[in-house]
C-alpha cells in the first residue's frame, strides 16, 4: 500500500545521520572491511599499526595505544600510573559515568568535583576545593580526569597547574573531542595522556566499540601496549593486563572515516554557529572560552522549560537528548562518592536545564532553519526567561 505523505509530513531530523556519512565515503567502508574479509587479521591485523600511524599524524601525540572502548581506554591509562586503592582521582560530577566508573574499577575513590557554568567542563576552583576534602577522607590525591565535556577541550592549563602542585596526573578524557584544539594544540597532546572513543555516536566513531589512549611519553606507552595485551612485554606476561584491542575491522572503518573528520567537524563548526545566532536571545547558548576549538560532539542549550520543549521538538519529528539527565552523586552507583566542598550546584542546574539539538554534518540548511524555527516558537509561546548574567554569576 502506498502511502500519500500528509500535508504536515516532513522529514524527520535525527540525532546521527551515519547513512548520509556512508553515503559520501561512496563505498569505501564496504571496500576496507571486504579487505580484512580476504587477509583474514581480524585481531592486530595490519589496519590496527596503520590507524595507530594515522592518528598520531593527524592529533601530533608522539603514540596512540588503540584499545576496545574508551572505558578500558580510561582503566588502562590509570593501572599504567599505577593508580589503585587508597587513591583519590578527582572527576566532574557533569559527565558520562565511564570517567568515574574508571576511577573505581581500579579500586581508586573518584572525588566529585563541580563543572563551570561558562564552558560545562571541571572548574579548577572547585578542584582546589576538593583536594583537602579527599585528605581529610583519608585518600591520597593522585590522578585528575578533565572531561571536554561537549567537545570543548577542559580549561588545561589551569587544571594541569592544580595537578602539579599536588602531585597528581593529569588524564584527558576526549571522549567528546577527539579532533578538537586549544590554543592551536590539537586534543591527544593537551595532558601526559588523552583517551578517547570511537562509540558510533562520538565525533569519530566506528560501527561497534572502540577506544585509543594518546601520549607522547614512551615508556607509558609500551605499559599500556602491554596492558591491553595480557601484560605480555618481550614475550612474557609481565603484569595482569587485560584483553583489550581494536578489531581489525573496527581499525579499517576508521581509516576511511578518519579521512573525512576534519571537513565534518567544519560543518559541525557551522551548524553551531547558525543555531547560536539564532538561538542565544531565548536559550542559554554553549560559550567557547578564548582560543578553543570545539569538535561539537553535541550543541547543547539550556531552557527553563526543558522536557516541554523537547516534546514539542520531539512532535515535530526533530531528535533532541539530555546529556546528562542526572549529576553523577545523584545515580545510586557514585551516591557515597566524596564531593568538592561547596557541593555541585552547577552540576545539578545543569541537569535540570540542558537539552542537547540535532549537530551531525550531514543536517541540511532547511534542518537546521527546521530545529531553529520550532525552538523560537515554542519559546515565544512560553516565553522563556533567560537567565541574566548576574543570575548566572551567582551559580
Ligand atoms: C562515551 C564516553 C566515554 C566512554 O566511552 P565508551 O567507548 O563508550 O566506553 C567516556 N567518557 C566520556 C565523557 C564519554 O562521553
Amino acid at each position: 500500500m502506498a502511502l500519500t505523505p500528509s500535508r504536515n509530513s516532513v522529514q524527520p531530523i535525527s540525532a546521527l545521520d551515519l547513512r548520509a556519512q556512508r553515503a559520501r565515503l561512496a563505498g569505501r567502508i564496504e571496500a576496507a572491511i571486504a579487505r580484512v574479509l580476504d587477509h583474514g587479521q581480524f585481531v592486530l591485523g595490519p589496519e590496527v599499526e596503520a590507524l595507530e600511524k594515522r592518528l598520531t599524524e593527524f592529533c601530533s601525540a608522539r603514540h596512540a595505544v588503540l584499545c576496545a572502548n574508551g572505558t578500558d581506554a580510561l582503566v588502562v591509562a590509570l593501572r599504567a600510573w599505577g593508580v589503585g586503592a587508597g587513591h583519590a582521582v578527582f572527576v566532574p560530577a557533569f559527565t558520562f559515568a565511564a570517567t568515574a566508573e574508571a576511577a573505581a574499577l581500579v579500586g581508586a575513590t573518584p572525588v566529585l568535583v563541580d563543572v563551570s557554568p561558562a564552558d560545562y567542563t571541571m572548574d579548577p576552583a572547585s578542584l582546589a576545593r576538593a583536594i583537602p576534602v579527599a585528605r581529610e577522607a583519608g585518600l591520597r590525591p593522585k590522578a585528575v580526569i578533565a572531561v571536554d565535556l561537549f567537545g570543548q577541550p577542559a580549561d588545561y592549563s589551569a587544571l594541569h597547574e592544580l595537578a602539579q602542585a599536588h602531585g597528581m596526573k593529569l588524564l584527558a578524557d576526549a571522549a567528546q573531542s577527539f579532533g578538537a584544539a586549544l590554543a592551536g594544540r590539537p586534543v591527544g597532546t593537551l595532558a601526559e595522556a588523552t583517551t578517547t572513543s570511537f562509540f558510533p555516536s562520538k565525533p569519530l566513531g566506528c560501527y561497534g566499540d572502540g577506544g585509543a589512549i594518546f601520549t607522547d611519553n614512551e615508556d607509558l606507552a609500551i605499559r599500556l601496549t602491554s596492558l591491553c595485551r595480557h601484560g605480555i612485554e618481550l614475550g612474557r606476561h609481565m603484569t595482569v593486563g587485560m584483553n583489550s584491542r581494536l578489531d581489525t575491522i573496527q581499525a579499517a572503518v576508521l581509516i576511511e572515516k578518519l579521512s573525512i573528520l576534519p571537513e565534518e567537524i567544519s560543518a559541525r563548526e557551522r551548524t553551531a554557529r547558525l543555531y547560536t545566532d539564532h538561538l542565544a536571545e531565548i536559550s542559554v547558548t554553549p560559550t567557547l572560552r578564548a582560543d578553543v576549538r570545539s569538535a561539537w560532539a553535541q550543541y547543547t542549550i539550556q531552557v527553563d522549560d526543558r522536557d516541554r520543549l523537547r516534546e514539542k521538538l520531539r512532535s515535530e519529528g526533530i531528535s533532541s537528548a539530555v546529556y546528562y539527565p542526572e549529576p553523577l552523586h545523584a545515580q545510586p552507583a557514585f551516591a557515597g562518592c566524596p564531593v568538592s566542598h561547596g557541593g555541585l550546584p552547577v552540576s545539578e542546574m545543569l541537569a535540570a536545564r540542558v537539552l542537547a539539538l540535532p549537530v551531525h554534518p550531514y543536517l541540511s540548511d532547511r534542518d537546521i532553519e527546521r530545529v531553529i524555527s520550532v525552538i523560537r516558537r515554542t519559546a515565544i509561546a512560553a516565553t522563556y526567561a533567560v537567565p541574566t548574567a548576574a543570575a548566572q554569576g551567582e551559580l
